[in-house]
């Protein structure tokens, strides 16, 4: 469905808001906890969000486990920022090299950026990308969308209606899941993501998508804004996580390209071998992204974010302004992302997240027999979505179960959150360190916290 475009504003943001922790929930901490967020409450002020009713005070970190300050482990079944792993020994070596060494920005020349864009574009699928280096996703979005207006000279996106894309202005405005509490952008047309579970095949899901899709691009050529193009993260994690099978986005991304459109693939967080299936989500569709942004796992946890587009995509904005970002790109910066992309081909790790997430999702369906409640588990390498529901017949989202689930597996020492309109969907995201070693645990405590939750 075509959303209506005019601006509800309630205060409530689902993809920050589930799994939060709440100022009623303060009373029951030990002292340390509840002086702590009173200093946040008192310093940063009210717009953080912490995870849990009872938040976790994290210190350590290695591989895919943290510790808190108690000395207390977690399983982190969550992060998907240090994507090696916390602490990951090659990524702490090459910044504390290039840290010791000389850190500047890009006004300067330096081999190494040059180096690290040769390798990136390696990766992609043509040989005419070009990267410009920002710090964070939201940067890097925030470009793209302004990159993609310049070369199609349209102003209307479309984006899935629970999608994240990050929180500059623009980035926010073009962003549906922030929608209840951010005015969204006139001009943005929100469509639904590829269901595939309530859809029932990648097939289904995939014409439903086109023809929400093209009634969008329908309704954009009636107005006089002009078609920007689609942007999309293609595994459509804070929707649910979508990835479908192969190619099930391929005739929307078409006829986009069609109307005139452009298709920037937001890869913060498929991209760098999550998925096993691929180095890149997009890339799992067969898919020719007119640009690509990236961000979190790209530096294993330093700020280091890139919006890569195709020369002639790029071009009419490259060519009437200059354009620089202080710390974008910078010798450290590009140290972290070396190290993180030469980690990921010399130790496997785009075959590792294929097996080992295919041996997780097999593990967590075994589970499914026992616990009615799981409706549902999808997903591709280590990103996996498993989906709650109160009855399986209807696919009612069970809301409150999702929500009770990660609290009751962060009382039991495992990591993870909620995604999608319900908060009935666990997202599993590990650092790509999650080994096989790992699985037992994970679905025993999931086991454990299920039975509970049912009696
Ligand atoms: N796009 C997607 C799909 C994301 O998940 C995020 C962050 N969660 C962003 C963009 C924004 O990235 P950042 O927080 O680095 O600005």
């Amino acid at each position: 469905m075509i959303h209506d475009n005019a601006p509800i504003v309630t205060g409530n943001a689902s993809i920050l808001e589930g799994n939060s922790f709440k100022a009623e929930d303060a009373a029951a901490l030990p002292d340390r906890e509840r002086s702590l967020i009173e200093r946040r409450e008192a310093r940063l002020g009210s717009a953080y969000r912490l995870f849990y009713k009872k938040p976790v005070e994290l210190v350590r970190g290695h591989g895919a486990h943290v510790w808190d300050a108690a000395g207390d482990e977690y399983l982190d079944l969550y992060n998907n920022v240090p994507t090696l792993g916390h602490a990951h020994p090659a990524v702490v070596d090459a910044v504390t090299r290039q840290m010791s060494t000389l850190n500047t920005h890009t006004r300067y020349l330096h081999a190494a950026i040059l180096d690290y864009s040769e390798d990136l574009c390696a990766t992609l699928p043509g040989d005419d990308y070009q990267t410009m280096f920002v710090c964070t996703g939201s940067e890097a979005n925030d470009l793209a969308l302004r990159v993609g207006r310049t070369f199609t000279g349209g102003q209307a996106w479309i984006a899935t209606s629970e999608a994240y894309h990050g929180n500059t202005a623009l980035v926010t405005a073009h962003s549906p899941s922030l929608a209840g509490a951010e005015q969204m952008d006139p001009t943005l047309r929100v469509i639904d993501p590829p269901d595939t579970y309530r859809h029932g095949s990648s097939d289904r899901a995939g014409a439903a998508f086109l023809a929400q899709v093209r009634r969008a691009i329908e309704d954009i050529e009636k107005s006089n804004e002009g078609f920007a193009g689609l942007i999309a993260d293609s595994s459509f994690s804070s929707d649910g996580v979508f990835t479908g099978e192969s190619g099930m986005i391929t005739a929307a991304i078409d006829l986009v390209h069609e109307h005139g459109g452009i298709f920037i693939a937001d890869e913060v967080q498929p991209g760098f071998a999550r998925t096993g299936e691929a180095f890149w989500g997009f890339a799992r569709h067969g898919l020719v992204p007119d640009i690509v942004t990236t961000g979190k796992p790209m530096g294993n946890g330093f700020p280091v974010a890139g919006m890569i587009a195709r020369h002639h995509v790029l071009e009419p904005f490259s060519s009437t302004r200059p354009y620089f970002n202080t710390f974008g790109g910078n010798p450290v910066a590009i140290a972290a992302a070396q190290a993180v992309l030469d980690t990921i081909h010399a130790e496997g790790l785009q075959q590792h997240a294929l097996e080992v997430g295919r041996a997780f999702r097999a593990a967590l369906s075994e589970l499914a027999a026992n616990h009615p409640a799981i409706g549902d588990v999808r997903g591709a390498g280590l990103y996996t979505a498993l989906e709650l529901v109160t009855d399986r017949d209807t696919k009612t989202p069970a809301t409150s179960l999702g929500l009770a689930v990660i609290e009751g597996l962060r009382r039991r020492g495992v990591l993870t959150s909620v995604c999608g309109p319900g908060n009935n969907i666990l997202k599993l995201r590990p650092p790509l360190a999650f080994a096989a070693d790992d699985i037992p645990r994970a679905i025993d405590a999931l086991d454990a916290v299920l039975s509970e939750a049912a009696h």
